[in-house]
C-alpha cells in the first residue's frame, strides 16, 4: 500500500460537543467543515440533542450521530439533557456532574471503533467534558479541547484563574494586571468571568469542575478556536503558553461560514428559507435600518429588564427585531399600539445568521455571546454590547474598544452588581449606533472585518490553511 494515501480509519474524527446551544452549534458547522474536507464525522451526544443536531447536518451523509442515554441523577429535574432545558442557572452544576457519567459509554464507542480497525484521527471535545482526556490517553487518540470563546477570552479567563488569590483582594473596579499578558485594553475585576474568579482558593464544587476541567485541558493535544487569526494572532502566544506539551491553538474560525461559502458555490439560485422575521424585514425598505436584538440562549432576563427594553426601543424610534426568550413576560400597556409596524417581537428560535446577514439590519443589540459577536462581524453588522455575565464582557471589550467594531450600552454595571439597565441608557444607545457617527465608524469597521473573515474560510485564507494543516498532522500522529 502506497504511504501517501490515507487508509480510511485516518479519515475519521469524533466530535464530542457539550449540551448547550452555544457550545454545540460551533462544532456542528466544524464538523461540517471536516465533511467538506472529506473527513467522516461521528458527533457523540445523547437522544434529545440528536434530534436538533440530525436537522442541522442533514444533507451530509459523511456526518453521523452516535446516540448515548443522558444519566440521571439527584438534583437534576428529568428529562433535562440541554442547557437550556435548566430551569435555572443553579441547575448548571449538577448538568455539569451528570455528564461525567457519560465517560463508560464514550469510552465503550471508542474502544468499538479502535477494535474495528477505524480509530479516528482524534477526538474533538468540549472544555467541560474535560474527563474525556483520559479515556481518549488510555486510548491512545488524540483529544483536542474546544471551548467556544475568543482567544484573548481565553487567555484572560486562564491567566485569572491562576492569579485568583492575587485578583480577590483587588475591588471590584481596580484595573487589573495580569502577569506575563499585553492587554489591548484596561481590565478590571468586574470584566473577568465571575468562574474565574469567585472563589480565589477554588475550593466550592462549581471551581473543582473547573479546575479540572482546566487541568484537563491544559494536557490536551491541542485546542480548536472558533476565530479567526487576522482578529486575534497578537494573543495567540499567550493563550497557548497556559498548555503543556506544545499543544497548538488552531484557529478555524468562523466555523459557521465554510458551510455558508459552500452552499453559496452549490446552490447560488436556491433562496433562503422564508420565516417571519426574514419576510418582516423583507418590507423594511432602507438598507441598515433595523436593530437586531437577541440576548442569546443562556442569559436570564427580569421581566422588569424586559420592559425596560420595550421602552428603549420604543423611544429609540428604530425599527427593531427581537427576539424574546422569557415565557412569563408580555408587552407592557401602551407600548404594543406605539411601535405597531416598526417593531416585530418574535418568541421562538430564529435563524440568527440569516437575520444578521439581511441588507435591512443594521446593528446588534446583543450580550454578546462569542458565537454573536463572532456571527455579527461576519456578516458586518456593528454591535451594540450589552453584556450580562461569563467572558461576555471581554467580548464586549475586544470588539468594542479594541476593533472598533461596535458601541456599548452606557451604565451597565458590571458583574455582580447587575442593576437595571434604563429605557434612557436603551434608547440612547440605539441611537448611537444606528444613528450616530460612532455607530457609522464601527459599521465601518465591521464591514472591514467581516471581508476579512471570509477570506480566512476561502481557499488559501488563515483558517482554511490552518484547517489543512490540522488534518495534515493528524494523520501522521
Ligand atoms: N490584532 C490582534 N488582536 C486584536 C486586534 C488586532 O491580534 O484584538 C492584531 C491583528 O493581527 C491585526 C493587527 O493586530 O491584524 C492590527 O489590528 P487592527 O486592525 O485593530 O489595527 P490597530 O488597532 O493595531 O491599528
Ligand atoms: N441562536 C439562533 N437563534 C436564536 C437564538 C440563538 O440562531 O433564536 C444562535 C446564535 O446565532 C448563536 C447561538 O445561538 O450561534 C448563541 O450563542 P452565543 O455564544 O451568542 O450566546 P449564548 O447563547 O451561548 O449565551
Amino acid at each position: 500500500m502506497s504511504n501517501t494515501m490515507p487508509s480510511p480509519s485516518s479519515s475519521h474524527v469524533v466530535i464530542f460537543p457539550f449540551m448547550a446551544q452555544g457550545h454545540t452549534l460551533p462544532l456542528l458547522d466544524l464538523s461540517k467543515a471536516l465533511s467538506h474536507q472529506q473527513i467522516k464525522v461521528t458527533i457523540i451526544t445523547t437522544p434529545s440533542n440528536a434530534n436538533s443536531i440530525a436537522k442541522y447536518v442533514t444533507n451530509h451523509p459523511d456526518i453521523n450521530l452516535h446516540e448515548i442515554p443522558f444519566p440521571t441523577i439527584d438534583g437534576l429535574p428529568k428529562g433535562c439533557e440541554n442547557t437550556s432545558q435548566l430551569p435555572s442557572m443553579e441547575f448548571l452544576l449538577p448538568f455539569l456532574l451528570a455528564t461525567k457519567e457519560l465517560q463508560k459509554p464514550f469510552e465503550q464507542v471508542l474502544e468499538t471503533m479502535i477494535k474495528s480497525n477505524t480509530p479516528p484521527l482524534c477526538v474533538i471535545s468540549d472544555f467541560f467534558l474535560g474527563w474525556s482526556l483520559a479515556s481518549c490517553q488510555a486510548l491512545g487518540v488524540p483529544r483536542l479541547a474546544f471551548h467556544g470563546m475568543g482567544v484573548l477570552s481565553m487567555a484572560i479567563s486562564k491567566s485569572s484563574w491562576l492569579h485568583a488569590p492575587q485578583i480577590d483582594s483587588l475591588s471590584m473596579f481596580d484595573p487589573v494586571d495580569l502577569p506575563g499578558m499585553r492587554l489591548p485594553f484596561t481590565l478590571t475585576k468586574a470584566d473577568l468571568p465571575a468562574e474565574t474568579v469567585k472563589s480565589s482558593n477554588h475550593d466550592d464544587p462549581m471551581s473543582k469542575f473547573m479546575g479540572e476541567a482546566g487541568e484537563d485541558d491544559a494536557k490536551s493535544w491541542g485546542i480548536i478556536v472558533n476565530s479567526f487569526k487576522e482578529l486575534e494572532e497578537n494573543h495567540i502566544p499567550s493563550f497557548e503558553s497556559f498548555y503543556m506539551n506544545g499543544a497548538k491553538a488552531w484557529c478555524l474560525g468562523p466555523l459557521f461560514l465554510y458551510d455558508e461559502m459552500e452552499g453559496l458555490e452549490k446552490s447560488i439560485n436556491q433562496s433562503q428559507i422564508s420565516s417571519m422575521s426574514t419576510q418582516w424585514l423583507d418590507e423594511q425598505i432602507t438598507p441598515d435600518s433595523v436593530i437586531y436584538v437577541s440576548f442569546g440562549t443562556q442569559a436570564a432576563v427580569s421581566d422588569s429588564q424586559l420592559d425596560e427594553v420595550a421602552f428603549g426601543l420604543e423611544e429609540s424610534g428604530f425599527p427593531f427585531l427581537w427576539v424574546v426568550r422569557s415565557k412569563s413576560w408580555s408587552l407592557p400597556g401602551g407600548v404594543e399600539e406605539k411601535i405597531k409596524g416598526r417593531g416585530l417581537i418574535v418568541r421562538e428560535w430564529v435563524d440568527q445568521r440569516q437575520i444578521l446577514s439581511h441588507r435591512a439590519t443594521g446593528g446588534f443589540l446583543s450580550h454578546c455571546g462569542w458565537n454573536s459577536v463572532l456571527e455579527s462581524v461576519a456578516a458586518g453588522v456593528p454591535v451594540l454590547a450589552w453584556p450580562m455575565m461569563a467572558e461576555q464582557y471581554l467580548n464586549a471589550k475586544l470588539i468594542v474598544d479594541r476593533l472598533g467594531a461596535g458601541t456599548s450600552v452606557k451604565k451597565v454595571q458590571n458583574q455582580g452588581y447587575q442593576v437595571l439597565v434604563s429605557r434612557q441608557a436603551i434608547s440612547e444607545g440605539v441611537k448611537e449606533l444606528m444613528g450616530g457617527q460612532k455607530g457609522r465608524n464601527a459599521r465601518e469597521r465591521a464591514e472591514a472585518l467581516g471581508r476579512v473573515a471570509r477570506r480566512a474560510v476561502q481557499n488559501g485564507g488563515s483558517s482554511h490553511d490552518t484547517l489543512c494543516k490540522l488534518i495534515d498532522q493528524l494523520r501522521r500522529c
